[in-house]
């Protein structure tokens, strides 16, 4: 019998529950041998993070890898359908005042052709259309407020997120767990007590209770009780290349005259961006920025002017944000999932994704061999490169903005504080040369791919200025945008608006 003790109840910790015990319980349930016990210790003294209302695709995967249906959650959670972040004024340059990243779908093989190609030309000083707007699906589906579930008859797969209430989502994961044969215990946990080998033996609750197990998941959120606190992990902060480290949010009931959105939107004000993430009924916002720039009190008032609330009595709720990773994400016998691992700021949204990821691959090596140094060595690096790599997408954002209104701005993007993977792929861009063999060279298009990299840099527009280019006009008879936005058009016909699929 192998004992699992997960710390800590919030989505992270539901969700490391749920994987784990539809891994472990289900499967070895008839053979005594190999029998896992899993317990979940959650405490009503110390509140979760209470944020995080957008996905990536793979939360789908979750909710499928637990046979829990749309039908079932969505309401309950007030969801709404993703298609992709619309990033509006990160650009000043005329025409890219904003840009979509789109999620991908089957159809996008059809299109993503042209938009490689118009943007590889366009950089060789051909005037070509390189604007990734025009060359995606769901980036017309979001545009048009459209739901990204086609009919029958068109049976192309579309990669969706979500947009959710966190809390209604942790709750429903808790009772899956508890369906599954997850212990749930209720402590709050003060002490913790460590082996001479300097493993994790036993968590000490300040009613009396104690918790022994062989392994221990860390899911205490920011304040990283056992890995970081316990075990002194070091943590390496990001402050060098992501500034902004503070968040104030709140939202405001649904205005059930304007459609129904299915997209998140982040707009960039003053010293830093805002969210906002449209639930059945309420908009959620956020305004994610930099106390090295604002404080609490100004960045509420740009908040609430920018909503035309300033009046209202809505509360606003500020968070503070610790962005980094640790050193090692699994050390001795405790691996740390979720924010107290780490946490890159929520501008693409990948935490949840990150947190899923994190949990499969440490069931993985368990599976494998339990805790052999190889495994775990290979754990973490894998860890450590995914991070990175999401970070340094998260970096160029910053990096290649073109705004000059304030300090914030200017800084961001005269930082040199770039790892030399980002620097590699700003140069490969900037001269020319083919970005998609960059990445497979680096080996990170498995983190963002070739397509979430050339939305990026040519939603921008970082391309050579109008007066320097040459007519295309043979090239651009290779890809028509005019046939590509017809296709597009014709494929989105199949979709419902997000009101109706939701039949609200
Ligand atoms: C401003 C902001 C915006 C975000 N937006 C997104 C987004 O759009 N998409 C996304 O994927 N992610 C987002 N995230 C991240 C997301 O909120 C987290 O990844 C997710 O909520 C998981 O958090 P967690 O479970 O690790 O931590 P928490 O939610 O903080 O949970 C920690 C848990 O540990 C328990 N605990 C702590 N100490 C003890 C103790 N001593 N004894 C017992 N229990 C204890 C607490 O009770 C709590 O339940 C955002 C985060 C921030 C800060």
């Amino acid at each position: 019998m192998k004992k699992i003790c997960i710390l800590g109840g919030g989505t992270a910790g539901w969700m490391t529950a749920c994987l784990m015990a539809k891994h472990w319980l289900n499967r070895h349930a008839d053979s005594p041998t190999e029998k896992v016990q899993i317990t979940l210790i959650e405490s009503d003294k110390v509140p979760s993070v209470g944020v995080g209302e957008g996905s990536t695709p793979q939360l789908k995967k979750l909710f499928d890898t637990l046979d829990i249906s749309e039908q079932e959650w969505m309401p309950v959670c007030h969801a709404t359908y993703k298609n992709g972040i619309r990033f509006v004024d990160w650009s000043t340059r005329a025409g890219f005042k904003q840009y979509f990243h789109p999620f991908p779908t089957q159809v996008d093989d059809h299109t993503v052709p042209g938009f490689f190609h118009n943007s590889f030309l366009i950089r060789k000083g051909i005037d070509l259309n390189a604007h990734p707007d025009h060359f995606f699906l769901t980036t017309h589906l979001a545009k048009q407020n459209k739901a990204p579930i086609s009919a029958a008859n068109f049976p192309f797969e579309v990669n969706y997120g979500y947009h959710f209430d966190a809390a209604k989502v942790a709750r429903i994961l808790k009772s899956k767990a508890q369906q599954l044969g997850v212990t749930v215990a209720s402590a709050t946990i003060e002490h913790v007590e460590q082996d001479i080998a300097g493993n994790i033996n036993q968590l000490f609750a300040q009613d009396g209770q104690t918790f022994s197990a062989d392994y221990f998941v860390d899911c205490s959120g920011f304040q990283s009780l056992l890995l970081q606190q316990s075990l002194a992990v070091p943590f390496q902060l990001f402050a060098n290349n992501l500034f902004n480290d503070k968040a104030v949010v709140l939202s405001v009931p649904r205005n059930k005259q304007q459609p129904l959105m299915s997209q998140t939107i982040s707009t960039a004000l003053k010293h830093g961006w805002m969210w906002q993430i449209p639930l059945q009924h309420r908009t959620g916002f956020g305004y994610v920025y930099s106390s090295g720039y604002t404080n609490a009190e100004q960045a509420e008032r740009e908040l609430r002017i920018r909503l035309n609330i300033e009046a209202s009595d809505i509360s606003a709720r500020h968070i503070n944000m610790r962005v980094g990773q640790v050193d090692k994400h699994w050390y001795k016998n405790c691996v740390a999932i979720g924010l107290s691992q780490g946490f890159i700021e929520p501008l693409e949204a990948t935490a949840l994704h990150i947190v899923q990821e994190g949990i499969e691959g440490f069931i993985d090596a368990l599976s494998k061999g339990g805790f052999s140094n190889q495994l775990q060595a290979e754990y973490n690096q894998q860890m450590t490169a995914r991070f990175n790599a999401i970070r340094d997408y998260i970096v160029a954002h910053y990096k290649l903005n073109t705004r000059s209104d304030t300090l914030y701005w200017r800084d961001n993007a005269a930082n040199q504080n770039l790892s030399d993977s980002l620097q590699h792929i700003l140069k490969t861009w900037f001269s020319g040369q083919n970005l998609s063999d960059e990445l497979t060279r680096q080996q990170i298009d498995k983190y963002y791919p070739s397509v979430s990299w050339h939305c990026l840099l040519a939603g921008y527009g970082h391309f050579p200025e109008k007066s320097q280019l040459i007519e295309g006009n043979d090239f651009a008879k290779q890809y028509s945008i005019d046939k590509i936005q017809q296709f597009i058009h014709a494929c989105g016909l199949n979709y419902p608006s997000q009101a109706q699929t939701l039949g609200m």
